[in-house]
């Protein structure tokens, strides 16, 4: 059985949802726009779901839009505050936070430079919680024209301090984004209450299928329509709705509002605890790179010293247990985490960062399943020493062992006395493996040597800068515990 740890990224799609798109795709397909019976159906369905959204977020006022997701809400929160700033005098730039998912700066330079603005695009810096600076954004809102900051972190879970931001920025004339993706079902948002101008939501994040979001928009904020043509949802967006995205959502709204399909807060939060438990006893020495009690409850972000977050990745996968090694969008890239870099956490953490999500639909049993795996994914790891394949050595290293690789040869010179290696002619391809050895068998690296030009394959030599960091990384945090 998959043990899927990744609902930040995306969630399966909940079986009353599922039914409810089905029926909306069989029976109740109508186009809400048709005068008949047919379509009177559909515009009853979609309206109910818009009076349920409006009850979830605390939204009674102002608009609540049916869109494809969280980066089109963005796109039109961001082009209907910008077209407003234009001609305004008093405002240079425009503000997100730093640890903002990507979407959110993109579109702020996209659209300014679309629109012709000369305002500046600036981050505003958080703290090693990951929390915004509020003096900062307090010394620089005055001139603001737009503040986008996320409600909750899709990497870290860390929740933003939106009353604190609401002081900061009190005062000023400066529009206000809450980007609240990561927040549905999992906080309070009280949209309306908080004056927030935007906020973004996307189904897929919460049970729903992709391809249908919500944007609320405060009464009296500046509109400007991202999509023109039939009218519809008052010509706010035009474009025929996507009903059974709509039906999926709005049957996931209605699980939120019962109170019955999803886990309270004090439960949630007891889950994570039991995963942050095995997750330690797993993998002694590991670090969390978020303070917990700032963070969603569903959300876990952790590094383990000497252990590339590749390394971990493959473990997990292999035990079937998906987790991620960041956002989705930058998984792909092998860089490390922009989020963490900006939490000013050290390279090591953010180039080795794990995250681990649930949602909040889990239950105990698959939590139970969920610890058992990673415990065995420790006990795999210990039972290896890290070697994860026959290239490497399970047990104690000494003296000179060859390695080879697609015909090339690198040598590991190791003095198991002293604890001191020096390794030759070393291979790409072993480059991590060999740090991982090196570090779990707590050897000091004390040289790296090329013996000849690697006209026939390539040498590593620059790669073990890194590898020795992650090396002395362990080894700093054995010490910091020990002291
Ligand atoms: N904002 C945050 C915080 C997210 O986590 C995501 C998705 O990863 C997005 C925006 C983009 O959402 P969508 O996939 O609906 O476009």
């Amino acid at each position: 059985m998959e043990i899927y740890l990744d609902a930040n990224a995306t969630t399966p799609v909940l079986a009353q949802a599922r039914t409810a798109a089905l029926e909306a795709m069989t029976h109740d397909y109508g186009n809400p726009s048709s005068v008949h019976s047919t379509g009177l159906k559909a515009r009853a369905l979609m309206d109910a779901v818009r009076s349920c959204a409006r009850r979830v977020l605390g939204a009674p006022s102002g608009q609540v839009l049916f869109l494809s997701g969280a980066t089109e809400g963005i796109q039109t929160a961001v082009l209907s505050a910008l077209s407003s700033l234009r001609g305004r005098v008093g405002i240079d730039c425009l503000l997100y936070g730093a640890t903002e998912h990507k979407a959110v700066p993109e579109a702020l330079r996209h659209w300014t430079q679309l629109l012709g603005l000369d305002l500046q695009v600036l981050a505003i810096p958080v703290g090693r919680d990951g929390r915004h600076d509020l003096a900062w954004l307090r010394e620089h809102a005055p001139r603001a024209g737009l503040v986008c900051t996320m409600a909750a972190n899709n990497e870290t879970g860390v929740t933003s301090d939106l009353d604190g931001i609401a002081a900061a920025m009190a005062g000023t004339s400066a529009l206000w984004m809450v980007d609240s993706v990561q927040a549905l079902g999992k906080m309070a948002l009280d949209l309306v209450k908080r004056r927030i101008d935007y906020a973004p939501f996307s189904g897929h994040k919460l049970y729903a299928p992709k391809g249908i979001g919500l944007l609320y928009v405060r009464e009296d904020a500046p509109f400007t329509p991202l999509m023109a043509g039939g009218g519809q949802e008052g010509s706010l967006r035009s474009g025929t709705e996507n009903m059974s995205g709509i039906a999926a959502l709005g049957a996931v709204l209605a699980a939120l509002e019962d109170g019955r399909t999803f886990q309270d807060q004090t439960t949630l939060t007891a889950f994570r605890d039991r995963l942050a438990a095995s997750l330690e006893q797993a993998f002694p020495g590991l670090v969390f790179n978020a303070p917990p009690e700032l963070c969603l409850p569903s959300t876990l972000n952790f590094s383990v010293p000497g252990l590339s977050s590749k390394l971990l990745l493959d473990l997990f996968d292999a035990a079937q247990v998906r987790v991620s090694g960041g956002s989705a969008c930058s998984a792909a890239k092998a860089a490390p985490s922009d989020v963490l870099e900006a939490m000013g956490l050290p390279a090591w953490q953010t180039a080795s960062a794990v995250r681990l999500s649930f949602g909040p639909a889990s239950d105990a049993e698959f939590i139970d399943e969920a610890c058992k795996r990673i415990r065995a994914c420790g006990a795999a790891l210990r039972a290896n020493c890290l070697s994860g394949g026959e290239q490497t050595p399970s047990v104690g290293i000494d003296g000179l062992t060859r390695f080879a690789v697609d015909g090339a040869c690198c040598y590991l010179l190791a003095d198991a006395d002293s604890r001191r290696c020096v390794v030759v002619d070393p291979l790409p391809q072993l480059t991590e493996r060999l740090a991982q050895l090196l570090s779990c068998q707590r050897f000091t690296l004390m040289a790296v040597l090329d013996t000849h030009s690697h006209g026939d394959h390539a040498s590593s030599a620059h790669d073990w800068a890194e590898a020795k960091a992650l090396v002395r990384g362990r080894a700093e945090q054995e010490k910091a515990q020990r002291s």
